[in-house]
């Protein structure tokens, strides 16, 4: 058995997967929530001490549950991406909470790198756009935070980390201190090619090298746990942040798969093959997974609203009771109506880019219910899956041949039919959706020999949705929407001078 650890945002997670027919199956589960911290507006923090004693009363349990530590082989780690975690080699207890990857208040140190123009070169050998997300101004703003921690630092005394480094480091009692490639890219100090730290970037941003961790491989012997964690040693052979993880445990191992993790946003996550290609559209291009000698490569997108609309109309309108009422309101209308809703709550993503845009529907009439909500805002998770879908097509990404979901969303039977409609693509949703944990368990189980490869040989069939909808009837649905993202960005504050400017006479003259 594989003993997976996915140590999420909300929660910390256990899973122990049995090796049989070549895959591999669950047989135990513990999962705890994970306290989050608001300390003011805009900052998410979490407590590593507390991530840490999640992850080892969650493996114990599912250790206990799955029969003893002698029936398991290997360790494998998956976890929420970009968290920042800055600690003391002498006591092992982190010297900050940890700054999770929602967090925004290194914002303006990003504003500035790019005002002085640096975002081509950090984009270049990083795949990644400027921006507070990623791990490099995160853990820069810890060493200032903690005083001594820079000088420390240098000297050894303290180490930085992503929750992986984290959690390998309590696992071996202080022993390695090793990232995986595919979180390592997410620090924003990566050369993703080479697939090594950066000294110009350490300098860039403040991190010192020092403080860093070793990039290993994402599959393979990295280390043992402390006998003490468990009763035995185990070697802790797989890791991966999540959406690479995910992409694994899908089996999207080839150019051309992808998966979108439709929850609250969705994550898409495309692999491209053997090398990284660089995105004109502002998708970010990061390592899949590093693994038996070989690179995979990505471009990601996201979709900050994706389930979340479905949750508004629920719990902030109450036009529906629960989430899943919503397929039968959809698929009670004919057509859409000509209503189509823009669910930029939090401004839109990749490859809109637009953070001032808001929320907004267009095309009521005295004929608009409720049920046009509804299905306006299943529709929006399809419209906006083809906006990423095009974006990866005109980055050169190659062609797409199945899309695979997970997530709560992929429940909804009528949303997952219209995105093979507009997408013009097989979706295909796998019975068993913890795609994340088997990823990091099929990685670590790759890691020891238990499997020769990282193929999927699901148990069961996945469902699958295959594009029916006629080619005009897709134009004009698509056509619709593009109207209303304009609609929508023309509307938000930011713009809303500049249309404004437009309409004045002396300035138009100009
Ligand atoms: P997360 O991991 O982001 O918390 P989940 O994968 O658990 O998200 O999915 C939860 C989301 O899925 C919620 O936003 C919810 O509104 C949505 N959801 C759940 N069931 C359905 C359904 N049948 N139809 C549409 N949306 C759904």
């Amino acid at each position: 058995m594989i003993l997976a650890i996915d140590q999420g945002t909300t929660s910390t997670r256990a899973i122990a997967f049995e090796v049989r027919d070549r895959d591999l199956r669950p047989v135990a589960v513990s999962q705890i929530e994970l306290a989050q911290y608001f300390p003011r507006s805009g900052w998410v923090e979490h407590d590593a001490a507390e991530i840490w004693s999640a992850v080892l009363q969650t493996c114990r349990e599912v250790v206990r549950k799955a029969g003893g530590v002698d029936r398991f082989a290997a360790v494998g780690i998956t976890n929420q991406r970009e968290t920042a975690v800055l600690w003391d080699v002498q006591t092992g207890e982190p010297l900050h909470r940890a700054v999770v990857w929602q967090d925004r208040r290194t914002a303006d140190v990003t504003a500035r790198l790019t005002a002085e123009g640096c975002e081509p070169s950090v984009q270049a050998s990083t795949g990644l756009i400027l921006d507070p997300y990623f791990s490099a101004t995160k853990f820069a703003w810890l060493l200032d935070a903690v005083p001594g921690s820079r000088q420390r630092a240098a000297q050894g005394e303290v180490k930085l980390g992503t929750i992986d480094a984290w959690l390998i480091w309590k696992l071996t009692g202080g022993r390695v201190h090793a990232t995986d490639g595919a979180n390592a890219a997410r620090t924003a100090l990566m050369d993703l090619k080479t697939v090594e730290w950066r000294d110009d970037l350490c300098a860039l941003f403040g991190v010192p090298r020092a403080a860093l961790p070793d990039i290993v491989p994402c599959a393979g012997v990295v280390a043992e746990t402390e006998p003490g964690l468990f009763g035995r040693p185990l070697p802790i052979a797989g890791s991966a942040g999540d959406q690479q993880a995910a992409l694994v445990g899908h089996g999207a191992l080839r150019p051309g798969d992808a998966k979108i993790t439709y929850g609250t946003g969705a994550f898409l996550v495309a692999n491209v093959g053997s090398d990284p290609v660089a995105s004109r559209r502002r998708l970010l291009s990061t390592l899949a997974y590093q693994a038996q000698g070989q690179t995979a490569y990505a471009l990601e997108g996201s979709i900050f609203s994706a389930g979340s609309a479905i949750q508004w109309l629920r719990d902030g309108v109450g036009l529906i009771s629960e989430s899943r009422q919503s397929e039968a309101m959809a698929q009670g209308l004919s057509d859409n109506g000509g209503v189509y809703m823009v669910p930029g709550f939090t401004g839109l993503g990749a490859p809109w880019w637009e953070p001032e845009a808001r929320g907004t529907v267009v095309g009521l009439t005295r004929d608009s219910g409720p049920a046009h909500f509804v299905r306006a805002a299943l529709e929006a998770l399809a419209y906006q899956t083809r906006d990423l879908l095009d974006a990866l097509a005109e980055d050169g990404a190659p062609p797409l041949k199945t899309l695979k979901v997970d997530g709560g969303v992929t429940a909804n039977s009528f949303a997952m039919q219209f995105v093979a409609d507009i997408c013009e693509v097989e979706v295909e949703r796998p019975a068993f959706q913890e795609m994340t944990a088997l990823g990091a368990a099929r990685l670590a189980a790759l890691g020891v020999g238990l499997l020769s490869d990282l193929e999927a040989r699901p148990a069961e069939a996945p469902a699958r949705w295959t594009p029916r909808m006629s080619a005009d009837e897709r134009e004009r649905l698509v056509s619709g929407w593009r109207r209303a993202v304009k609609a929508a960005i023309i509307a938000a504050p930011d713009r809303a001078q500049d249309v404004a400017a437009q309409e004045t006479p002396g300035h138009q003259a100009e």
